[in-house]
């Protein structure tokens, strides 16, 4: 990899000031990785530059045809001052999936795997301190050959930049999401496992919808039965039936147009170590209605790399409205929060290997 350090980096009093602040994706590490391929030469020797804008030609591919993926990942300070990534080859798969389905280059794991790294080694020190907080990594890519011809592209550049996420979670606060019925993230054939940009375009009118509504997050349901919980905004769903040891712990299956989530994937195995039952299944808005009525379901919550854990409380929909149990985050939930954070945070036993430390 070459190396061309910030002659600007901060020094660690105002770095440690900018950590100590909190929120997410305010303020970004010293460097960035740069990686550039072309059809005819594939993936040319990464670089670790400082952080800053890029130029690009207004007839950019990406601009136009919207041709962009990209993943979501966190470094999180361990009690003896290391740094861990969590999973983090799980994302250099996922990202090698999305890149086949936007017909952009796959990128290597272990060149992937030496962007993060490297980065993570030279930025460490924004890496923060407190459970809760972590590195948040986000690697992305994107077509760059120049011309208005709808085409796959035969130039990409791939960037990888970081930025400190602070702990925005809030216990007392369970989300309110808007189930819509009106607007579809994800069809059958169509882009709902990749990565992708576009993706999210598309659902930003949803969200509107969704907080004219009165609630916090979109929850999607299936394209064509228009009938089955799929994911809520940008996070995988959790639901729990029942309560105590008997409780069954139960999640959307992936059925192809789902993006299949690595909080997701890990929270089977937790539940699983927690002594629950759990289970992959079709949940119909129906079953959601009546299981909350009926007081089957007990808890409900969402999961992604960003939050982690985030409890749900109210769901609205063009049928009604209904409450999980007393709005607040179950203990469940709570539970299952905290066992993941705790292996994150190398507080607790990692039994599946998840952790990566940086060599
Ligand atoms: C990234 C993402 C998730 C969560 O995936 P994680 O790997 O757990 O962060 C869920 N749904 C969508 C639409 C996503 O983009």
């Amino acid at each position: 990899m070459k190396i061309t350090l910030n002659p600007h980096a901060k020094d660690d009093a105002t770095r440690n000031a900018l950590v100590a602040e909190g929120g997410f994706g305010k303020y970004y590490t010293d460097h960035m990785v740069k990686c550039e391929w072309n059809e005819k030469d594939g993936w040319a020797e990464p670089e670790l530059v400082p952080y800053g804008p890029i130029t690009l030609d207004p007839a950019t591919a990406v601009f136009h045809y919207g041709q962009e993926i990209f993943e979501g990942m966190k470094a999180y300070r361990q009690p003896d001052g290391s740094v861990e990534l969590f999973r983090p080859r799980e994302n250099a798969k996922r990202f090698a999936n999305s890149a086949r389905r936007l017909a952009l280059p796959e990128m290597p794991v272990e060149l992937f795997m030496e962007t993060v790294e490297t980065l993570l080694k030279q930025d460490s020190g924004w890496v923060p301190n407190k459970v809760g907080e972590a590195l948040y990594i986000r690697p992305f890519m994107f077509a760059t050959e120049i011309g208005l011809g709808v085409r796959p592209s035969n130039k990409a550049t791939y960037l990888l930049i970081a930025t400190p996420a602070g702990a925005y979670f809030d216990p007392s606060k369970a989300v309110s999401v808007w189930i819509s019925t009106e607007y579809v993230r994800a069809a059958q054939g169509g882009t709902g496992e990749a990565k992708c940009g576009g993706n999210y375009a598309a659902s930003l009118v949803a969200q509107k919808a969704a907080a004219k509504e009165g609630c916090d997050q979109v929850v999607w349901i299936d394209a064509k039965e228009r009938k089955w919980i799929e994911e809520m905004g940008g996070m995988n769903l959790y639901f729990v039936k029942g309560k105590g040891a008997a409780a069954t712990v139960i999640t959307p299956k992936l059925t192809g147009t789902l993006l299949p989530g690595i909080t997701r994937d890990s929270i089977l195995s937790v539940a699983v170590d927690l002594g629950y039952k759990v289970e992959e299944v079709m949940l119909s808005i129906d079953d959601w209605r009546e299981g909350v009525t009926s007081g089957e379901i007990t808890e409900i919550f969402a999961c992604g790399t960003a939050a982690v854990v985030s409890p749900i409380g109210q769901a609205k929909s063009a049928m009604g409205t209904w409450v999980t149990g007393d709005g607040q985050p179950g203990p469940i939930t709570m539970q299952i929060r905290n066992h993941l954070l705790g292996i994150q945070h190398g507080t607790l036993e990692d039994k599946h290997n998840w952790m990566s430390a940086i060599k």
